[in-house]
């Protein structure tokens, strides 16, 4: 059978020091992973088994875009994550099987389009429309290699520090939420996992600059323009 137009094509996100591009297949990612920001958004740290929600893989914009500012929100936040790209998957992952099926890591931002959130929390409503929209997943390159485990993760606007963590400070471990997520799904090389956000959410306006930094890898820099129309 012969497509009715063309397919879209695939997103590649760039690989630290090659002119090669990661595919990307799903984004998988998890919320309440930090302490203190799961209490910023008034939960209980003690009961917070991982959560999970999903973006579309276009939701990818590379490091340096200018993205701009969503439909339908009036509160877009910034969180700060240290995303994992996988080179192969599996169903019921042992730690150590989904530490070995990491390809790399890189630094990413989880837009949110948190008034709509907070609706649907309270609405006991699906999180789709505050995390799957278009432009929601700015991502640094990827490099080689495992997830570093400790190290800062932090990010400015307009030069600001706005959230400052450490990645020990994970409730769940990048190995432990990989297998709990092959639990879920069967995982396959492609899927990237976001992991995260330290405390200091907050939103972003037109004309903000946005510069995401997570141990050492590959710097996130992107800018919130005029909204979209
Ligand atoms: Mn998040």
């Amino acid at each position: 059978m012969k497509p009715l137009f063309p397919p879209p094509s695939p997103i590649l996100v760039p690989i630290e020091g090659t002119d090669q591009g990661f595919p990307v297949r799903r984004i998988l990612c998890a919320g309440k992973n930090y302490s203190d920001h799961v209490k910023e958004m008034g939960g209980d740290p003690a009961k917070t088994p991982p959560v999970f929600f999903t973006k579309p893989a276009d939701a990818v914009v590379a490091n340096g875009a200018a993205i701009p500012y969503p439909l339908a929100t009036e509160d877009l936040h910034h969180e700060v994550e240290l995303v994992v790209a996988l080179k192969s998957g599996g169903r019921n992952l042992s730690e150590v099987q989904a530490e070995a099926a990491i390809f790399g890591a890189a630094a990413g931002v989880d837009l949110t389009r948190r008034d709509l959130q907070a609706a649907a929390k309270k609405a006991g409503a699906p999180w789709d429309a505050a995390k799957a929209f278009d432009d929601s997943a700015p991502l640094g390159a990827i490099r080689p290699g495992p997830a570093p485990a400790t190290g800062a993760i932090t990010l400015s606007v307009n030069g600001a520090l706005r959230q400052n963590g450490d990645l020990s400070e994970m409730t769940h471990s990048v190995p432990a939420l990989v297998a709990a997520l092959s639990r879920l799904f069967e995982l396959k090389a492609g899927d990237l996992v976001f992991t995260g956000t330290p405390a200091g959410v907050g939103p972003l306006n037109p004309g903000d600059r946005v510069s995401a930094r997570v141990a050492d890898l590959p710097p996130l820099d992107f800018s919130i323009t005029e909204a979209a129309r």
